[in-house]
């Protein structure tokens, strides 16, 4: 097989990054993600197979791809996930496998998967406060979550990083409380944009807003930069520009006298579109290209096919159709309609 062909898409974009809905079930019901009365969910025989998971990622990793995200609904939800990611990290050119999880069930399955070679873990907090929490989750234990983020810690993960969405008039109070939070536990907690793809239910707060915020509050906290050095080709000097530090697509700030890490993701504000690298199976087999563009492409059908060099010559055909860009921020400022026709995030995985 020729490593060199990689996937890549119609702007010369290499695709390298898998995020995997393994299920569209969850035990919660954060209000920015499903409405209160749960979504319709798919027959458990609509939801992709792991075999097929497994098979799409070993053709896609001949072809560039080295970085896979579990995701959901919530991936704990789904049997049989540890013998899952015990196989995907056979599969050789994956260096990197991560789980987005809302942390509930982590002291069932939090030792089981590390064994099986998952390595970093995102879990999702959005309030410190018990009764916030449950207001925004419609139903889970605040406890039982910062309970698991200490023992994932313990048990090695590294980095467990911790992802929050705020919203306006319900935990956008809490800003200074979760800096507080990853300062005290040297976490890395990043701070990401809501996005009404299910229907604007939220009002949301900008990275800015929320940056700014914490600078009042934190004389040290500054963006993570990075010098680069040039050589200026008039007169042979060299000389050197600080770039801001991007983990994925956070861009990351830190403090002087601490080793938390906070970071901005911003898909709102400020889109990271020229530089993405992913692709999306939502938990129905579908691949999407962008997570704010409805076109899906059903891999099941194409995993039909019993040669792997047909399978990704299609799936190679499909990347190319990606958009350059979204079109959200387009739509906000026009204040249009921006829920997506056919899946909520839970299907999607975020
Ligand atoms: N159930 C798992 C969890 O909550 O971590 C994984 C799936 S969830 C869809 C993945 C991430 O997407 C979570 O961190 C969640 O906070 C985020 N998310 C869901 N809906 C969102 C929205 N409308 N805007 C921004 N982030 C969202
Ligand atoms: Fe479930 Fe995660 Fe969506 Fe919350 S954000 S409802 S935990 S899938």
């Amino acid at each position: 097989m020729d490593k060199l062909n990689n996937l890549v898409d119609g702007y010369g974009r290499r695709l390298t990054y898998l995020r995997i809905s393994v299920t569209d079930r969850c035990n919660l019901r954060c209000v920015y993600c499903m409405p209160e009365s749960g979504v319709s969910l798919m027959n458990h025989e609509d939801i992709i197979s792991y075999e097929d998971i497994l098979r799409l990622a070993r053709i896609l990793s001949r072809h560039g791809v080295n970085k896979v995200r579990i995701t959901g609904g919530e991936p704990l939800a789904r049997k049989g996930l540890t013998g899952f990611v015990q196989k995907l990290s056979e599969i050789k050119d994956i260096n990197d496998i991560s789980m987005t999880t809302n942390g509930i069930l982590l002291d069932k399955y939090a030792q089981n998967l590390f064994d099986a070679g998952l390595k970093r873990i995102n879990i999702s907090l959005d309030s410190l406060n018990k009764e916030k929490f449950k207001r925004i989750t419609r139903t889970g234990s605040l406890e039982t979550v910062l309970k698991n983020i200490e023992l994932a810690k313990k048990i090695g993960y590294n980095p467990v990083k911790i992802n929050t969405v705020l919203i306006r008039g319900i935990n956008d109070g809490e800003i200074i409380d979760f800096v507080n939070f990853a300062r005290k536990f040297e976490l890395n907690l990043r701070f990401i944009e809501y996005m009404p793809i299910g229907g604007n239910i939220a009002d949301a707060l900008s990275s800015k807003e929320i940056e700014e915020k914490i600078k009042l509050e934190f004389y040290d906290f500054k963006p993570k930069q990075s010098k680069i050095k040039y050589n200026n080709v008039s007169d042979e000097n060299v000389y050197e520009k600080k770039l801001s530090v991007y983990d994925g697509v956070s861009r990351m700030f830190g403090f002087d006298d601490n080793d938390a890490a906070i970071g901005f993701i911003s898909p709102m504000s400020e889109h990271f579109c020229g530089d993405c690298n992913r692709l999306r199976l939502t938990a129905s087999g579908n691949l999407r290209l962008c997570l704010f563009y409805d076109n899906e492409y059903n891999i099941k059908d194409i995993l039909k096919e019993s040669e792997d060099e047909i399978v990704f010559e299609k799936i190679s055909n499909i990347v190319k159709l990606k958009h350059f860009k979204h079109n959200f921020n387009e739509k906000a400022e026009k204040k249009e309609d921006m829920s997506l026709a056919n899946d909520f995030m839970n299907a999607i995985g975020g």
